[in-house]
């Protein structure tokens, strides 16, 4: 003998709650009132194959929020006394609105059945819904009923009893509230799960989104604890702050706005209508920039106009901040002595870091187009684009989000992109998702291309930023759906892309946005690049010449007649050195496998100093080809140099970049996919596949370049 089954019943006021529960019980049943309010409180019985179920008609709300007291009492009544299965009561004729409870039950976590209820009604007005098509994308089983007629009470009921013994957990939906709330959300929960404190079965983000919607009764919960309010109220005062200056709305309405983008991605799916729509003024844009071809369409024009944009923005800043550094250079070496430590400031440190320095302004401009992209709400779209794209190769739809975070309208990071594929559940994908996000071109690669672009194809430079987007996802996703019909094989499960309405910018929060990313870029360049640059200043400057053949070089350079001759003397001394220390010899080694490729020893260095961040492949490149510099009248920035150097050409830089693409994905996101995917393994695998992968397409483009006459 199994326990008592007790349903509880929730639904939007006059969705037809008491008609179901009425249809349900019949007379047997009995009214009160909730204890301390004057909301009625309605039990009954149910029976369902010879057995009693117990039914709980709550009090009609719209909402989970603690707004009014039949809310407060609905949701009280779910936490404190979690009945078995709650039964939505759905007012078909009128359901974007009516889902934006089912949502919120879901966002809790109650197990769930949909009575998709007046569905007489919804027909009539010539809608036609599609009940099978909402269960898969919501999860959750949906009945179409008819409740004043007493259709579909059977098998509402039979719905509700079968989850109610599958004796399911609570789980909660996790959707995504656009990247400042989401963050947000991540911090405060943070916090909560790091506190001693008990919340039931309530999970942290569910809370942490509670807090930051600034939901009252939760909020007097965790004041119960100083300890905790302490430190949970003021991160919740300042992310609300942050999000209030970004997007000039408070993170409640901000929520709501992404429920209804989720559910709009619902409806689009599953209700067709035979008569024209009342459209708002999203609806009328998405059925534009959301369309098969146009949408596409107008994508590649907003991504060309982008990259156009950006490369225009940032010329003239550009070469003033390289000019500066050059000027820096010479400065510092006009004030120390020749010696070690100028050879540290002038090569290390100023030749390395003010190279990735000096595209600072071009990635500001990059993350100001990805701030508009973003705010206007327009990113949501190009993420329900790519779906389609992604399916075709077998990635989710939950995977689109992961790759354009980690770059992929360039610009961005892996390491969130890996962590963003946590929205998916079905593992493979998600496995297939984590190891496409490195292909991606993420802010880091941004700077390798800019100067390869500045030096070798200087008069195409959008198109050239633009072809590489569109390899790095041909490549990014003929990876993935390699793995997916090989390691990774699988299904793909149902997927709701949520379309929020889209929002004006502000240029406050477009610029609060851009000064947060170029910011951390900065910052990068300032610790971790700056330590890396030293490190591989040391190894191309140590160890020195042996002193006899030191010695004959002074005497040549002595001996030399003229300036000119001197000089060309000593560029082959500053050769002979380089040749010598420990990144000329490791360099030189890798030649062995480098050369079909077209890199020279100094693009190895630099490819294995990548492997800390990308960026230190410039910074890496600037050492190298500041320390061969011996006429400092000469100096110049480092795209110049390498315009100049007789070693390269468009096609070893073309190589190069499709290599820099592709191979081993930075130090920060091997960690992140260790974390992420639970051990070393796969860590590996994506070192070795992609690096694999990105030597075999290097050697394909030079050689089949060299083949055609190229470079
Ligand atoms: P509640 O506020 O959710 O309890 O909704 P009620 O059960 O009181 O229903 C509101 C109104 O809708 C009543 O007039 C019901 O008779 C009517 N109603 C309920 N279910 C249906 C249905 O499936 N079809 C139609 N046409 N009317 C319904
Ligand atoms: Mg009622």
């Amino acid at each position: 003998m199994s326990r008592q089954v007790t349903i509880a019943l929730s639904g939007n006021p006059n969705a037809g709650k008491t008609s179901v529960f009425n249809a349900l019980t019949g007379a047997r049943q009995h009214v009160g009132n909730y204890p301390g309010v004057t909301v009625e409180y309605k039990e009954g019985l149910a029976h369902h194959q010879g057995r009693a179920v117990r039914v709980v008609d709550l009090p009609g709300t719209y909402s989970l929020t603690a707004y009014s007291p039949e809310e407060l009492v609905a949701r009280n009544y779910l936490i404190g006394q979690r009945p078995d299965v709650v039964v939505n009561v759905v007012d078909a004729s009128n359901l974007e609105r009516n889902l934006y409870l089912a949502v919120q039950l879901m966002e809790l976590g109650v197990p769930l059945v949909i009575c998709l209820n007046m569905v007489d009604v919804a027909e009539s007005r010539g809608l036609k819904i599609d009940a099978g098509k909402l269960s898969q994308l919501l999860g959750v089983p949906v009945v179409p009923t008819v409740a004043r007629q007493s259709q579909g009470m059977n098998q509402l009921l039979a719905a509700a009893v079968e989850l109610a013994q599958s004796d399911p957990e609570w789980r909660p939906l996790n959707i995504s509230y656009g990247g400042d709330v989401d963050q947000g959300v991540a911090e405060v929960a943070a916090i909560l799960q790091g506190s001693q404190e008990r919340h039931g079965l309530l999970s942290a983000r569910w809370l942490a989104v509670k807090c930051l919607e600034g939901d009252q009764e939760v909020i007097e919960r965790v004041e119960e604890s100083p300890e905790l309010a302490g430190k949970l109220l003021p991160v919740c005062r300042r992310v609300a702050g942050h999000i209030k200056s970004t997007m000039d709305d408070d993170p409640d309405s901000i929520i709501a706005d992404y429920r209804y983008g989720y559910i709009a991605g619902i409806t689009r799916q599953v209700v067709s209508s035979e008569r024209e729509a009342r459209m708002d003024l999203s609806d009328k844009l998405d059925r534009v920039l959301t369309h098969r071809l146009m949408g596409p369409l107008f994508l590649f024009s907003v991504l060309y106009a982008i990259y156009n944009f950006v490369f225009w923005a940032s010329e003239v800043p550009v070469v003033w901040f390289e000019e500066f550094f050059v000027w820096l250079g010479g400065a510092v070496e006009g004030l120390l002595p020749p010696g070690v430590l100028r050879s540290l400031i002038v090569s290390g440190v100023i030749g390395g870091v003010g190279g990735v320095l000096g595209f600072a302004p071009l990635i500001a401009f990059m993350f100001f187009a990805i701030a508009i992209m973003e705010d206007s709400g327009y990113m949501a779209r190009v993420a329900y684009i790519m779906d389609r794209v992604l399916r075709m190769f077998g990635l989710h739809g939950n995977s689109v989000m992961a790759l354009m975070v980690g770059g992929g309208i360039s610009g961005g990071c892996a390491v969130p992109g890996v962590m963003a594929a946590r929205t998916l559940k079905d593992p493979k994908a998600r496995l297939a998702t984590i190891l496409t996000v490195p292909f991606m071109n993420c802010g880091a690669k941004l700077p390798v291309y800019s100067l390869l672009i500045a030096a070798f194809f200087a008069h195409r430079q959008a198109e050239m930023l633009f072809l590489l987007t569109l390899i790095s996802w041909g490549l990014g996703l003929s990876a993935a759906k390699l793995l997916r019909i090989t390691l990774l094989k699988g299904q793909q499960a149902p997927f709701v892309m949520e379309l929020p309405p889209y929002r004006a910018p502000t240029m406050k929060g477009l610029l609060i946005h851009t000064w947060e990313r170029t910011w951390q870029y900065v910052k990068k360049a300032g610790t971790m690049i700056l330590g890396v640059s030293v490190l591989m200043w040391a190894a191309m400057s140590f160890p020195g010449l042996p002193h006899e053949q030191e010695a004959a070089w002074q005497k040549r350079i002595q001996a030399a007649p003229g300036d000119a001759a001197r000089l060309d003397v000593e560029a082959g001394r500053a050769r002979d050195q380089l040749a010598h220390t420990l990144a000329g010899r490791a360099g030189r080694a890798l030649t062995v496998f480098t050369d079909p490729l077209g890199f020279d020893w100094r693009a190895n260095v630099a490819l294995v100093g990548g492997f800390a961040a990308k960026e230190v492949i410039v910074s890496t490149l600037g050492v190298a080809y500041s320390l061969g510099e011996v006429n400092p009248e000469e100096a110049q920035s480092l795209s110049k140099r390498l315009a100049a150097e007789p070693g390269w050409n468009p096609l070893k830089a073309f190589a190069l970049m499709i290599f820099v693409m592709i191979y081993a994905p930075c130090l920060a996101t091997v960690v992140m996919i260790r974390k992420e995917t639970g051990g070393w393994r796969w860590a590996l695998f994506s070192v070795l596949y992609n690096t694999i992968i990105a030597y075999l397409l290097a050697l394909a483009v030079y050689q089949g370049g060299r083949a055609l006459g190229l470079g």
